[in-house]
């Protein structure tokens, strides 16, 4: 994920458009901003590059998740289908939107699986979000049709997944909402940003409302803006929508680059017996930013996770033990260490945080290895990579 590999004068250059006017704000001082609109230049490459009516950019793929939320009326007791294996953001948006989590299990996609989520259904589920990890999918078409058939709103959290398609339609576009973020690490970066997008013009209204205070933006004037909706300070500065503008133009290279180096280090391993590939529904809509794949049995795969960086593969994560990404180690999540008292507390349908029980979603993650691909790899970095990779894998499968 490593839009800042490629950090250079296109994006000094859109910076300093916005530098040369002062003005740093989206909204407002129409006279002196020379017509530099660079927060709604992102906006409109996103709508169009998603196949979107509209797209909202933000502070942060965590206040875009939240703002989706909660525009989509996700509040008070409703329940939301999340997986264990995603950022924790997630999770601190539907706690903070005052909603109550309900893991579902994943399968060899990586992301929510169609029996994860009906198993995971109760009369107060109201919304699945669904993440698509690691640069790839879910079935997001059967999904899709599940949520419609049981009367639940898709929100896809796409923030890993920027220009990954399924069936040649852009991701975070089958749901009512689809959340990005623009991180310092994601695909494309503006330091710190976010998406909603959505083709739902009521939703639209709300979110740009929501994420300033609950201003209308109709008319030039801002003070005299009306506020039909309470809302929030997630505004974006025109400088970080600008780093955006430049790196979006960047991704269609980014994505080429990334599914090549992808290609060949999968190529170098894929014949192993006892490696298997995650299951990619869509593999040409792949955004490739990761190589993620499975090993016979948990002591393998740590093993794998340990002496890969040893052998030379650094960027080898065994999501299985981290702190951010999967829930054995949400302790705080667990003991609800929150600075101050949720709705959650209240509320009758809480689960027991502190037994997850999701014997499906270990069993793959356990076993799953994930190596970051990147894009400044030259081809004498990229072979001997492979190489190691293939040997070190070798050695513990005893292949
Ligand atoms: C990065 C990320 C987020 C949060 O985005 P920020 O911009 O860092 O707030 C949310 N969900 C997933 C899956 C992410 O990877």
């Amino acid at each position: 994920m490593p839009g800042f590999e490629l950090f250079g004068e296109e994006e000094r250059r859109e910076v300093m458009e916005v530098l040369e006017t002062g003005v740093l704000m989206r909204y407002g001082f129409d006279g002196a901003r020379k017509g530099r609109w660079k927060a709604r230049e992102l906006e409109a490459m996103l709508s169009e590059r998603l196949g979107t009516s509209h797209a909202h950019v933000c502070s942060s793929g965590t206040t875009a998740v939240f703002s989706a939320l909660c525009c989509c009326g996700v509040g008070a007791d409703d329940e939301v289908i999340v997986p264990a294996f995603t950022f924790v953001a997630d999770l601190e948006a539907i706690l903070f939107a005052g909603a109550v989590p309900v893991f579902g299990e994943i399968d060899d996609t990586l992301t929510l699986s169609v029996e994860g989520i009906e198993a995971a259904i109760t009369p107060r589920t109201k919304a699945v979000l669904l993440v698509h990890m690691c640069g790839s999918m879910a079935r997001v078409d059967a999904i899709r049709d599940l949520c419609d058939r049981r009367g639940l709103i898709l929100i896809e959290d796409a923030a890993q997944a920027m220009g990954a398609t399924y069936k040649g339609q852009a991701l975070g576009s089958f749901g009512k909402a689809g959340c990005f973020s623009f991180d310092y690490v994601k695909t494309i970066t503006c330091a710190e940003a976010g998406a909603v997008v959505t083709s739902d013009s009521a939703l639209f209204d709300k979110v740009q409302a929501f994420t300033d205070h609950g201003h209308d933006h109709v008319g030039s004037d801002r003070g005299a803006e009306t506020h039909p909706i309470l809302g929030m300070n997630f505004r974006i500065s025109e400088l970080h929508a600008a780093v955006g503008i430049a790196q979006m133009r960047k991704l269609d290279r980014i994505l080429a680059v990334q599914r090549e180096n992808k290609r060949i280090l999968k190529e170098a391993i894929a014949d192993l017996p006892g490696v298997t590939m995650r299951n990619v529904p869509d593999p040409q809509g792949d955004s490739a930013t990761f190589l993620s794949f499975f090993l016979p049995d948990e002591a393998t795969a740590r093993a794998a996770g340990r002496e890969l960086p040893k052998a030379g593969v650094d960027g080898t994560f065994y999501w299985y033990d981290n702190n951010w990404h999967y829930i054995r180690k949400w302790d705080h999540i667990k003991q609800m260490a929150t600075p101050q008292r949720l709705h959650i507390s209240l509320a009758q349908n809480a689960p027991l945080f502190t037994r997850p029980d999701l014997p499906v979603s270990d069993g793959w993650m356990s076993r799953m290895l994930s190596l970051q691909i990147k894009i400044g790899w030259s081809p004498s970095d990229l072979e001997p990579r492979a190489s190691r990779l293939r040997e070190t894998l070798q050695r513990l499968l005893g292949a």
